[in-house]
Parts: structure tokens; C-alpha cells; sequence
């Protein structure tokens, strides 16, 4: 049967976007469905305008800083209107990037919202179109708990386009986008709280990490509530939020942000139509080449649920790409090693395992931690110290993992990510020369464990 395309692309985000332009460069008859923004996610209301607004809010303790290196500056003013304004027109001319990519590569873009209507056919605009393969790549969406009032919560969704910086703030959550609007809204200056409902936030991070992290926040005046969820949000006459929580507390706020995990995007998506499954999380099921229990039906990124993460989306498109289309240069995509940043402020960096899961992998382990105080500080009464951390398999001699909280930890923890991927051993760290003076020499330098 001849097909209008040889592979039909739901969604233009990370990975829709990545396998359509590839695929197109390979050959194929591509086309790419989006409803809402080209880029997706991480380019409208992901990382990029996260980083901008990170960014933003770093600003505060770097005009607090510079009175130690001599600087006089008069009283700092905040203007969010600007900010969101000049994000905003950044985020414009990256969704014209995203638009050019596209249709440089070949691809045909239609504009609207997909709906599958067999397992070869998409209706978008009142168009059918059929495709010999299709790619699911919807990503993923804020879920908020059904609890009375959520009607008053935001999500990250609404954060990034509030019309003013709100006074007070309740941020929800415990996970990336709860740490990092924290930070964001409590570095611009708002009255913020952080409330999860565990003993420590982060979960899955290690210990150390994890503990330390909430020692900076502390230190730097961010409130956070532990142990602490909400039975229901009220609004009062003057505007303002009540929020009660399970333990009879009550907190006054001008706004709850919930940022408790993200649900896959199916909606409307006509599933039902095909034989795609989805798994026990309800994400879309898919076996180790992305393909979905349909056979001419492929699924990647958020959407599958496996590390919501861009640079996997990008991943996961490219190796979808190279079956389909050029399968001599087909790789499979090791989730092994995987590094990632939280934009806290401070950030957290990491890569490989933490020392929790190493002991229950059953390695014998080596811990080297080193805490210091920035150089860049020492002319500051700022009394943040930076954590580095490594897990060391005492039988092998190989790193497990690298674990940062301090200044430009996602950037140090890309290189390290290199290194632990071919297989580096604390030996090779030890006889690496350092780069002095620097934060990240410290990776290093570290010689005496701490635990065995
Ligand atoms: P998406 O990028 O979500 O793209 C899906 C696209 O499909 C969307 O454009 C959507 O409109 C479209 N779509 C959905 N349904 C249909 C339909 N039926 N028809 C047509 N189009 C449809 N990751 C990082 O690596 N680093 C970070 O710093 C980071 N920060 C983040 C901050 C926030 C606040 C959030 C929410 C996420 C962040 N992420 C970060 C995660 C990252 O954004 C996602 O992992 C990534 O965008 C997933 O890509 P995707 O291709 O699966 O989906
Ligand atoms: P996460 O899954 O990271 O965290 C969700 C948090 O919400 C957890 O602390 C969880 O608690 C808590 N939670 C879940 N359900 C409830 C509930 N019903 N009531 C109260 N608390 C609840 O999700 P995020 O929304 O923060 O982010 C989604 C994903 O996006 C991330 O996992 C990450 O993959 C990606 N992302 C990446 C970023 C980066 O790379 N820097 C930045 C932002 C997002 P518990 O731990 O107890 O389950």
C-alpha cells in the first residue's frame, strides 16, 4: 500500500523534532503534527525558560557578593514584568528556529492537534493522512492532586507567565521543578515555602546530597516544610489563599504551586483506535526499540515515562530515526550513566549511582567527600559551602558515581559523565592534573575516604 508519509511525527518537541529532522535527512517522507508550540516543553515551558529565570535569580546574591570585591551599588530593584517579557521573546525566536529546522530538513509541519485514527492513519484539521510508521512524542503534563480547591494552584505551566511576582509563594513538591522554582521565586524575592510531604526532598538523589542541599537552602532563608501536604486551598475575600495542611496547620500565601510529577499526554490522542498499551503508570508501553504493542506505532520521550529528561528524548528520536531509516548506523540508547543537574540554587550536579544504591547493588564501596568554602566567597560574609562526592567500587577501582552541590555543578558533571562512560577508576582520577584554581579540581584531589 502506498502511504502519504513514510513516518508521521505526533509532537514537535525534544524528541519529536529530533527523529522527524533525522529521518527526513535519511530519506524518509516525514511529517510532524504539533498542537501548541513548537519546541515543545523543554524549549516553551521547560528547561530553557527555567534556565533564564535560574539565571535571573542569581543575580540577587551576586550584587550581595560583590560589596566584598570592593563594589558599592545603589538599593537593587526587580522588575518581573521585564523579565518575562524578555524571556518571552527569547522563547519566540527559538520556536522560528524550531520552524526553520523543520522545514530545512524537508519536514512537512502541520499545525493542530493529531488524533490517531487507525494504526496507519492521523486526522489533523479535518485532514487524513496515512503513514507507514508513526511516532508518538506528545511528552508529558503538570499533575496536580484532586484535592478541594486546586482550582487556585498553579503549575510550572501558568509560573512561567504570571503577570507579577507573586508576594508569597507555596511551592508543592519535592522533586526538579519543586527545588527550582523555590529557588527562582525566593532569589527574586518572594516570601516562598517549600512543603513535600516526605522526611527529605529529592528522593533518589543521595543522601548527602540530598541533606546538604536542604542545609544551603536553610541558610539562604528558603522555608522548608517537611512532613508537611495540603488538605485543601481557600480563597479569601482580599484574594490571598488559605491553605489548611493534613495536620491541622493553616498558612496564609498569594499563591500554591504544585510541581508534583507530570502525566503522560494522551488526551484526545485516539488511542483507542490502535493496539497500543499503556503500562501500570498508564505511560505508553514500549519494548527496547520503542516500538508500542501496535507494530507501525512508536512511542518516545516523556510520553513513555522512562527519564523525563530532553537530552533522552533526543536520544530516543535519533535511535528511532536510525531503525527506521539507517539501520547500519543503529545504536541502542544506554540509560546507564545518565547525568543530570537540578538548577537549584546551588546546583546540583550528579552522574552514575548514589551511594544508597550502590551498597544495594552489593558493591563494596569507597565514599571520598570533600566540603569546602568557594573561593570565590571568601571575600563574602556568604557562608555556603560546596559538597563533591565520589563512590568508588573498593574491588574495581571504578567510579560509580560523582555527586556535586555547589556553583556550576551541572556544568563540572558533564565532563565527569565522559569519564565514568568509559569506565574511568578513582586511579585515572588521581592522575589527572587539576586545573587551578578552580571548583572542579577538587573531582581530583580527593585521597582519603571518608566510609568504607
Ligand atoms: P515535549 O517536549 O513535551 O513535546 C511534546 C509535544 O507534543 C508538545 O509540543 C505538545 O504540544 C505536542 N502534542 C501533544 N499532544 C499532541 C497532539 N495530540 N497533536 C499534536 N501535538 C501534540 N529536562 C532537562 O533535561 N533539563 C531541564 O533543565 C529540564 N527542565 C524542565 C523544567 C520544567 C518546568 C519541565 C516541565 C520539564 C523540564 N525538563 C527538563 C524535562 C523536559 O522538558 C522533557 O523531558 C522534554 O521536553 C520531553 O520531550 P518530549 O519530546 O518527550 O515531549
Ligand atoms: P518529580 O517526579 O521529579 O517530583 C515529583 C515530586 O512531587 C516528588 O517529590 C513527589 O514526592 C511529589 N508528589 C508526587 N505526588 C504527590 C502528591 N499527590 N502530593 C504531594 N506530593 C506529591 O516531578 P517534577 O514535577 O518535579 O518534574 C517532572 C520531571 O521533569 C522530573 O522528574 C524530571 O525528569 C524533569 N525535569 C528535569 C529538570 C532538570 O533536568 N533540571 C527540571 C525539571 C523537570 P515523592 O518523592 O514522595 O514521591
Amino acid at each position: 500500500m502506498a502511504y502519504d508519509f513514510d513516518l508521521y511525527v505526533i509532537g514537535a518537541g525534544s524528541g519529536g523534532v529530533r527523529s522527524a529532522r533525522f529521518a527526513a535527512g535519511f530519506g524518509a517522507k516525514v511529517a510532524v503534527a504539533e498542537s501548541r508550540y513548537l519546541g515543545g516543553t523543554c524549549v516553551n515551558v521547560g528547561c530553557v525558560p527555567k534556565k533564564l529565570l535560574v539565571y535571573g535569580a542569581h543575580f540577587a546574591e551576586d550584587f550581595e557578593q560583590s560589596a566584598g570585591f570592593g563594589w558599592t551599588l545603589g538599593e537593587a530593584d526587580f522588575d518581573w514584568a521585564t523579565l518575562i517579557a524578555n524571556k518571552d521573546r527569547e522563547i519566540n525566536r527559538l520556536n522560528g528556529i524550531y520552524r526553520n529546522l523543520l522545514v530545512n530538513s524537508g519536514v512537512t509541519l502541520h499545525e493542530g492537534h493529531a488524533r490517531l485514527i487507525d494504526p496507519h492513519q492521523v486526522e489533523i484539521n479535518g485532514q487524513r493522512y496515512t503513514a507507514r510508521h508513526i511516532l508518538i512524542a506528545t511528552g508529558g503534563w503538570p499533575q496536580i492532586p484532586d484535592i478541594p480547591g486546586r482550582e487556585h494552584a498553579i503549575s510550572s505551566n501558568e509560573a512561567f507567565f504570571l503577570k507579577e511576582l507573586p508576594k508569597r509563594i507555596l511551592v508543592v513538591g519535592g522533586g526538579y521543578i519543586a527545588v527550582e522554582f523555590a529557588g527562582i521565586f525566593h532569589g527574586l524575592g518572594a516570601d516562598t515555602k517549600l512543603l513535600y510531604r516526605g522526611e527529605l526532598f529529592l528522593r533518589g538523589f543521595d543522601g548527602a546530597v540530598r541533606k546538604h542541599l536542604q542545609e544551603e537552602l536553610t541558610k539562604r532563608g528558603l522555608d522548608l516544610q517537611f512532613n508537611a501536604d495540603i488538605e485543601r486551598i481557600e480563597k479569601q475575600a482580599d484574594g490571598s489563599l488559605k491553605v489548611t495542611l493534613k495536620d491541622g496547620r493553616e498558612l496564609a500565601t498569594d499563591c500554591v504551586f504544585y510541581a508534583t510529577g507530570r502525566r503522560p499526554m494522551l488526551d484526545n490522542l485516539g488511542l483507542e483506535n490502535t493496539g497500543v498499551k499503556l503500562d501500570k503508570r498508564g505511560f505508553i508501553e514500549v519494548d527496547e526499540q520503542y516500538q508500542s504493542a501496535e507494530p507501525s506505532i512508536l512511542a518516545i520521550g516523556d510520553v513513555i515515562g522512562r527519564v523525563q529528561l530532553t537530552p533522552v528524548a533526543l536520544a530516543e528520536g535519533m535511535a528511532v530515526a536510525r531503525r527506521l531509516f539507517k539501520p547500519e548506523q543503529y545504536r541502542p540508547v544506554d540509560y546507564n550513566m545518565i547525568p543530570t543537574a537540578v538548577f537549584s540554587l546551588p546546583n546540583i550536579g550528579t552522574v552514575g549511582l548514589t551511594e544508597e544504591q550502590a551498597r544495594e547493588a552489593g558493591h563494596k564501596v569507597q565514599i571520598f567527600e570533600s566540603r569546602f568554602r568557594p573561593m570565590k566567597l571568601t571575600l563574602t560574609e556568604c557562608q555556603e559551602r560546596t559538597l563533591m562526592k565520589l563512590v568508588v567500587d573498593a574491588d574495581t577501582d571504578k567510579v560509580l558515581g560523582c555527586h556535586m552541590v555547589g556553583p556550576d555543578a551541572g556544568e563540572i558533571v558533564q565532563g565527569l559523565a565522559i569519564a565514568l562512560k568509559a569506565g574511568a577508576t578513582k586511579r585515572d582520577f588521581d592522575e589527572t592534573i587539576g586545573v587551578h584554581p578552580t571548583a572542579a579540581e577538587e573531582f581530583v584531589t580527593m585521597r582519603t575516604p571518608v566510609a568504607g
